[in-house]
């Protein structure tokens, strides 16, 4: 039997963070009051008409042209016509031929190989608004009533298609990653999965080498871990499948996150014509060669670069991490400037290990911490005035408080033993308490090492230099190694 080959394509929805909405002046939130952010246009009562929002033209094409997609002179806006009652207007204004931008591409790097993946389609169109099926759980099959809240529809949302470049749930989930950050360091979205600023939908087929397979389109993951999920529960039922001889049948499914499944969709769904035609409210789109110029400029430096830089100093693991996020990787370099002692490698560490580990669920930006906290806190642990247990212990009272670390330190008298006499008689104390240990140690074992470390530590009540404690502890165990 030939290997089989898996081909995934997405396509991914962005909600922009505009000001207001895409064809009226409606503000752009999340949640809130039901339809408390709504009007004719929004609403399409007959007879308004919509008003393109510039800034929303502005993003799509910022978008495109950091994916590298070729920007259409004169592209249009499309009716897409079809009947739910989330669509006030039953029909979604969208494009159709001409989008903003096409034929662009993305390189993303997973386990030392690079993927190019091809970018079909970058357009710009408006979201629905938000149903409420009562009584199924969230399904409108079954539902005993639904309710609609219409502070979502207009908001201008863009739409990116990938080519059917991506061969593993790994390298999909890489890809939806890296246009998250693209999408936070160009500043025109909050790509937040979980509240739908950022919709990730799949293609997959799988099948042997040089043959086409049979495709299934999975929508309804909410977090970038689901599509990675989605993705190989997909491949694997595929596989097995094709194994078991059977055809793939084309079908749309739904990710079901608590049963770990996908499930699929009635198929009356698939087969839809949606009478696309063009929008006659509105005129075409056609940038001048100076805006783009201008555009081009405004572009800041985007993640893949950003992280080849940072890694020079903080290693490529740690600038992964740090360049996740706009704000993070703007944080790490304004407290390697403020730093006087610790070095970009130290920093790097302290952010993108202790500082994001405490952080938890939380956001940065939710927290009083700022970089000149954090790089007091990297310097005196570079200089040993107090560990790095104690840094974090410091650190996670700035976040909750904003407080000063100096200030932590004097009150909760939070110091570092690093006094050679005081070090060395809780060197002879634990020696003496644990005599057989010391023994094999000496005799050349390396393992129970780190255990007379932490008995040292715990004579000092932690507050030992673990620098120190290493050294004297060599000098006294292992005279003959110096
Ligand atoms: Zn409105
Ligand atoms: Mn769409």
């Amino acid at each position: 039997m030939k290997d089989l080959v898996t081909t995934i394509g997405l396509e991914i929805h962005v909600q922009l963070r505009t000001a207001t909405k895409m064809f009226c002046g409606c503000a752009v939130a999340f949640a809130g009051e039901p339809n408390s952010r709504v009007c004719e246009v929004c609403l399409g009562h007959p007879g308004t008409l919509p008003v393109p929002n510039e800034v929303a033209l502005e993003f799509t094409t910022k978008i495109a042209l950091a994916l590298g997609c070729d920007i259409a002179r004169h592209s249009i806006f499309h009716r897409k016509n079809y009947f739910y009652p989330d669509m006030p207007k039953n029909y979604q204004i969208s494009q159709y031929d001409i989008p903003v931008g096409s034929r662009g591409a993305v390189d993303i790097e997973v386990n030392d190989t690079i993927h190019t993946v091809g970018i079909t389609r970058v357009h710009l169109e408006e979201d629905t608004g938000k149903s409420l099926h009562a009584g199924t759980g969230g399904r409108i099959h079954g539902a005993e009533y639904s309710l609609e809240d219409f502070n979502r529809a207009g908001t201008p949302l863009v739409e990116i298609v990938t080519e059917p470049d991506i061969p593993s749930p790994d390298v999909a989930r890489a890809f939806a990653t890296e246009l998250r950050a693209i999408m936070d360091y160009l500043e025109v979205s909050d790509v937040r999965m979980e509240e739908g600023s950022m919709r990730v939908d799949a293609n997959i087929s799988v099948a042997p080498t040089g043959e086409r397979g049979t495709k299934a389109e999975v929508k309804n993951m909410n977090s970038l871990r689901s599509v990675y999920r989605a993705l190989v529960y997909e491949e694997k039922r595929q596989r097995e499948l094709i194994a078991d001889g059977g055809p793939v049948d084309q079908s749309t499914r739904h990710w079901d996150e608590k049963a770990g499944v996908t499930k699929p969709l009635r198929s009356k769904e698939e087969a839809f014509d949606y009478r696309y035609f063009p929008e006659p409210d509105l005129v075409p789109i056609e940038p001048s060669v100076e805006w783009l110029r201008q555009l081009r400029e405004e572009i800041p430096e985007l993640p893949a670069e950003r992280r080849k830089r940072l890694a020079v100093h903080a290693g490529p693991a740690a600038a992964a991490v740090l360049t996740s996020s706009k704000m993070i990787a703007d944080f790490y370099e304004e407290t390697v400037s403020a730093a006087r002692k610790a070095d970009p490698k130290q920093v790097a560490n302290l952010v993108a290990n202790d500082l994001l580990g405490l952080l938890a669920e939380r956001s940065l930006a939710d927290t009083a911490a700022t970089p000149a906290h954090l790089a007091e806190v990297a310097d005196l642990v570079a200089g040993g005035d107090i560990s790095k247990s104690q840094g974090n212990e410091v650190l996670t009272e700035v976040l909750l408080s904003g407080r000063a670390p100096a200030e932590i330190i004097a009150e909760r008298g939070i110091s570092q033993v690093s006094d050679t006499s005081e070090i060395e008689a809780a060197v002879d104390n634990a020696i003496a308490e644990n005599a057989g240990v010391a023994e094999r140690i000496t005799a050349g074992e390396d393992k129970p090492f780190g255990f007379m470390v932490g008995q040292v530590m715990k004579v000092t009540g932690g507050r030992g230099n673990p620098a120190m404690i290493n050294e004297l502890l060599r000098k006294r165990l292992r005279p003959e190694a110096r």
